[in-house]
């Protein structure tokens, strides 16, 4: 199985490159965000729960992300030829659960790290914000997300080049020249 950790901060283009890599290679996609923002619209008293939390620009706990995966790492059929996590591990305790948890289903997943510049992120953002209706793309959420980001989610990669299980590429690109860096990788680790 050809697992995909796409990391990046947020804005960084992961919503949109997990599109085309499904297109291409027909992995199953994980966005936790995506998975989030629907227990929050199906009115749940967990999804209030989680409102607040991700309406501030925080992260949902550790305990709560990772039950999630276990139970999509179950509902996986037999024959998928693999994930793309999108959004999750967002913390070092995620990646180690992350790792324990596929360990335990004797498979590993590559890190690809989406760098791309600060201003960018931003203006990336706003933009989104005036039409996905997203309760944190506005300016006070975004730079909370981004310190959140800097704080708790970039030690992720460096857990994943220690485990030289890391690559990284350069986003500040047209979402094509982005792919492309993408797929050459992808190339490499299919074979
Ligand atoms: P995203 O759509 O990936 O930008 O995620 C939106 C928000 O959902 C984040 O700002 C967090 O509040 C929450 N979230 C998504 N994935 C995770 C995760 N792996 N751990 C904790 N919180 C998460």
């Amino acid at each position: 199985m050809l697992n995909i950790i796409l990391c990046g901060a947020p804005g960084s283009g992961k919503g949109t490159q997990s599109d085309f890599i499904v297109e291409k290679y027909g992995l199953s996609h994980l966005s936790t965000g995506d998975v989030l923002r629907a227990e929050i619209k199906a009115g749940t008293p967990l999804g209030k729960e989680i409102d607040a939390i991700i309406s501030k620009g925080q992260l949902v706990s550790d305990d709560k992300m990772i039950a999630l995966i276990e139970h999509f790492l179950d509902s996986l059929s037999k024959d998928c030829k693999g994930v793309i996590f999108d959004g999750f591990p967002r913390t070092v305790a995620q990646a180690e659960a992350l790792t324990a948890m596929l360990a335990k289903r004797n498979m590993s997943a590559t890190l690809i790290d989406l760098m791309v510049e600060e201003q960018s992120l931003i203006e990336r953002m706003i933009n989104r914000g005036k039409t996905s209706g997203r309760a944190d793309d506005n300016l006070e959420t975004i730079k909370q997300r981004l310190q959140v980001f800097h704080r708790q989610t970039a030690p992720v990669a460096d857990f994943y080049l220690e485990q030289r299980n890391y690559f990284a590429i350069n986003g500040n690109k047209s979402m094509q020249q982005v792919f492309a860096q993408i797929d050459n990788i992808l190339q490499i680790l299919k074979h």
